[in-house]
């Protein structure tokens, strides 16, 4: 069994990474950047199983010890490192060292359980120098049971820069069968002189279906095409989006609004104007005006679908289908086209960080005008 059939997406670092297992000669380090939550951390996992692996190369379901141990973190050879709550490293200060290892153990189990999800607190600490000591420590220690150490190193763009010219040391001097898989988000945060002693490799943001993939094998369920499109190809955010509590409120008023338009009725666009901005003073849906042009434009192409009488299938909002099979009975196919292309250049001048207050006002004032024209014209 080949490296990687476990992973989705990310087709030609599978392949290279194959042929790294296949000749055996390893790097001294690895450094895997691109956007965070595609999965960088996953397949460092899934590398380092496949080269300690007894049995395959970490075949996705295998039973050998090494592969065991690795997914309860309690395999000797294989060590990770990442920034960790303020609150946890006191007590590595403290040298109240059992309390701090259980702790740690448990967070990277964690990481490990759910590797598309970077850890959150309110308050994180750098990867310091005393951790760095720590990583020199466990690269001196050669492999006990398997080929090779592995230390990995998530999100080392957190390493300070005192951290990062101790960790330069390690990378600089000969170790025996160990080598590090770092991982960052922030290439361009690193010092050079660590980037040049790593072979890179760049991910890229997951395409629609990879993340279709991945997503109903997380979360056991299909996940609608504009939560897929408002993740942009990462997995991490897709998951964030999904626990949003605030998202289904945003769908609902966003729909409201749209029935405002294609009824005409300007009062009720006024009022559904204040409500859009009360909502995005007090909540905190994730990037909400990314969110709120997304999912007006997943709308309007919906009752485009049913007004070009497209197949059941491309509709995006199955469970707003009534509604908007209603709105597109009180509209036309050019007034949608031409609100379709207004979103679309609302979304492209926020990406240009155009104040959104702004962008707001003018979407809603271009919208108003593109539907009460078809009303006027249509009573002439
Ligand atoms: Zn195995």
């Amino acid at each position: 069994m080949m490296f990687g059939n476990s992973i989705i997406g990310h087709l030609s670092l599978v392949e290279q990474f194959r042929r790294i297992i296949e000749t055996e000669r390893f790097a001294q380090a690895y450094l895997l950047c691109g956007p965070a939550g595609v999965g960088q951390f996953h397949f460092a996992l899934e590398f380092a199983r496949a080269v300690n692996c007894r049995e395959s190369q970490g075949e996705a379901d295998c039973r050998c010890l090494s592969c065991q141990k690795l997914l309860r973190y309690n395999h000797p050879d294989i060590r990770i490192f990442m920034p960790l709550p303020f609150e946890i490293m006191r007590l590595f200060d403290k040298k109240d060292n059992e309390v701090f290892y259980q702790q740690v153990n448990n967070l990277i189990l964690q990481r490990i359980e759910k590797p598309y999800e970077s850890l959150e607190y309110p308050k994180m600490s750098s990867l310091s120098i005393e951790i760095v000591r720590w990583i020199k420590r466990e690269a001196q220690v050669s492999p006990v049971e398997g080929k090779k150490k592995i230390i990995i190193l998530d999100r080392i763009e957190e390493m300070s820069l005192p951290a990062a010219n101790a960790f330069l040391k390690i990378l600089e001097e000969p170790l025996n069968d160990v080598f590090f898989i770092l991982i960052t988000s922030q290439l361009s945060s690193l010092i050079p002189t660590i980037i040049s002693r790593c072979q890179i490799y760049q991910f890229r943001r997951l395409d629609l279906e990879a993340e279709r993939q991945i997503a109903a094998k997380l979360i056991k369920k299909t996940c609608s095409p504009f939560l897929l499109s408002l993740s942009r190809g990462s997995i991490e955010r897709l998951l964030k989006l999904l626990s949003d509590e605030d998202l289904p409120q945003l769908r609902s008023t966003v729909l409201q609004g749209i029935g405002h338009f294609v009824e005409g009725d300007p009062g009720g666009i006024v009022e559904w104007g204040e409500k859009m901005q009360s909502f995005f003073s007090q909540h905190r849906t994730i990037n909400p005006w990314q969110s709120f042009c997304s999912i007006l434009l997943f709308f309007y192409y919906d009752i485009f679908s049913a007004l070009t009488l497209l197949d059941n299938e491309h509709f995006q909002n199955q469970d707003f289908k009534e509604e908007l099979t209603l709105f597109s009975k009180k509209t036309e196919l050019s007034v949608v086209i031409e609100a379709m292309i207004q979103i679309q250049r609302v979304q492209q001048a926020l990406q240009q960080n155009i104040q959104p207050g702004i962008a707001f006002y003018f979407l809603l004032s271009k919208l108003s005008m593109i539907h009460l024209r078809r009303m006027n014209d249509a009573t002439v």
